[in-house]
């Protein structure tokens, strides 16, 4: 029986384990993790993360041939196949601070493993790691080799959070990087096993170690890119009288271009994009590429501008203040159907608010309050590096808002700011609200306001 052991038990290392045990009865999975709570909550009925589908997935097999575990050196010592799910955040001091990825846990991870390993072992770049990350892994495990033959494989994870079991069961691609070498090529091997439990040859992709590194960066820088490029169009409509919906349904027609993703927002959140470009723009410095460097940078500061402008537009319509005024925000993860709040741009809008003064009341079925205060009171970067632990909140009813009602009690003019343009804003409109819709020709009020920075 081939025995496989996960070190992180996170928004991937728990979903990517689970499916692989539940598609693979003859394999032991093990997940480990250093946080006792974390693998407390993996082993009781109230999961540490929520994703659709993923209970279900986690019941049948937990117990059989999946596991959650603190210990650690124990499972790893006995696993063929170690995947390294840990969490690599932006660094936030020292070298390369606010860009480079901060490897401390990988790093730690993989001195921890060639401490306590007798047998050879497959060791899976699950993370997102910088380019040439595999060179410095392979430095650690072998440093102190007793013998033990190491190959490190990079397997870059492309789930996306909130549709993490489908994409999981039915992937674009599994992309597998190795040495091109005799024992390279038998790891990769080992691994495609693995996946062709369930995943059909022709979309297992096999590269060498560094396109893989490489590939799971540009994929994100491209998925932001996009996002970024929509939102720019967005103020262009805004300031012309265009409809960003039907100008991105207008451009996604061309089969060059595609309908998907091209929906403008508030901005892009969540733990991965602006921590990969960031690390990405960083690589591109230190390979001398400055003009590369700027231009993935650009991605950013768009994304930072559609937050800035949401915020700048919500104060300007209520007469260039909010201060003492009442804020209801509806939804505070980066999006929907997950309760992740890493990097969502509610937090950048709410500290916009009330960095105005504003009176703010948050609501998020899949969020908790405690959570919602933690954000609020971090900094810049630091929501990753302590454990960024979110409990699962009972799903709410998801009820139908009373928009008449609500209009009702409201003080007046009463304004709805669409940040993901998801209302229907002409109903809106009838009942007397000042809608304000991303990228949408802004009605009589907002139009006569003062422009915006
Ligand atoms: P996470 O913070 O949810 O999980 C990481 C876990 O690793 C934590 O539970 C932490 O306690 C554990 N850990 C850290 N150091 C450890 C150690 N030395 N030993 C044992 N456990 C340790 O992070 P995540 O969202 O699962 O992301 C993990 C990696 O996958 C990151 O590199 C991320 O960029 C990448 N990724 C994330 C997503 C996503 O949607 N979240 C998608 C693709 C790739």
């Amino acid at each position: 029986m081939v025995k496989i052991c996960c070190i992180g038990a996170g928004y991937v290392g728990g979903p990517t384990m689970a499916v692989i045990a539940v598609k693979c009865p003859a394999i032991e999975v093990v997940v480990v993790d250093i946080s006792k709570p974390r693998i407390d909550a993996w082993n009781s009925d109230k999961l540490p993360i929520y994703e659709p589908g993923l209970d279900e997935v986690v019941k049948a097999c937990r117990g059989r041939n999946l596991f959650f575990s603190t210990d650690v050196e124990k499972h790893v010592a006995e696993a063929d196949i170690i995947f390294v799910s840990v969490n690599t955040p932006t660094k936030t001091r020292g070298l390369g601070a606010g860009k480079a990825a901060d490897l401390t846990y990988w790093e730690s991870a993989a001195r921890m493993i060639a401490d306590v390993s007798k047998s050879d072992k497959i060791v899976v770049e699950k993370s997102t790691v910088p380019v040439k990350t595999a060179e410095a892994i392979e430095k650690i495990l072998t440093h102190n080799s007793k013998g033990i033959n190491y190959q490190i494989l990079s397997n870059p994870e492309f789930l996306a959070e909130g549709t993490a079991i489908e994409d999981l069961f039915k992937p674009d691609r599994v992309l597998i990087g190795g040495r091109e070498t005799p024992e390279g090529r038998k790891a990769v091997q080992a691994l495609k096993e693995v996946y062709a439990h369930w995943v059909p040859e022709e979309n297992i992709i096999t590269t060498n170690l560094w396109s893989a590194e490489l590939s799971k960066l540009a994929a994100n820088a491209f998925l932001a890119q996009r996002i970024s490029s929509v939102n720019a169009m967005s103020a262009l409509c805004e300031a012309t009288g265009a409809n960003v919906s039907e100008v991105s349904y207008a451009i996604g027609k061309d089969s060059r271009i595609g309908p998907k993703f091209l929906n403008a927002s508030v901005g892009f959140g969540g733990s991965c994009f602006q921590k990969d470009i960031l690390n990405l723009v960083y690589i591109c410095e230190c390979n001398g590429l400055p003009e590369v460097a700027n231009y993935w940078k650009q991605v950013i500061k768009i994304n930072d501008y559609q937050k800035s402008r949401f915020v700048n537009r919500v104060v300007s319509s209520m007469f260039n203040t909010v201060s003492g005024k009442k804020v209801a925000i509806l939804g505070f993860a980066f999006k929907k159907d997950t309760g992740d709040t890493r990097e969502t741009p509610a937090i950048d809008v709410c500290k916009g608010l009330l960095g105005d003064k504003a009176h703010v009341s948050i609501y998020d079925p899949e969020v908790t309050e405690d959570q919602i205060q933690r954000d609020l009171a971090m900094n810049k970067f630091d929501w990753d590096h302590p454990m960024h632990l979110q409990p699962t909140s009972p799903s709410a009813i998801k009820q139908e808002l009373d928009y008449q009602k609500i209009f009702d009690n409201m003080q007046k003019p009463a304004f709805v700011f669409d940040g993901r343009n998801v209302v229907d804003a002409e109903k809106l409109r009838e009942i007397g609200f000042i809608v304000y819709s991303i990228g949408k020709p802004l009605d009589g009020w907002l139009k006569d306001m003062p422009a915006i920075a």
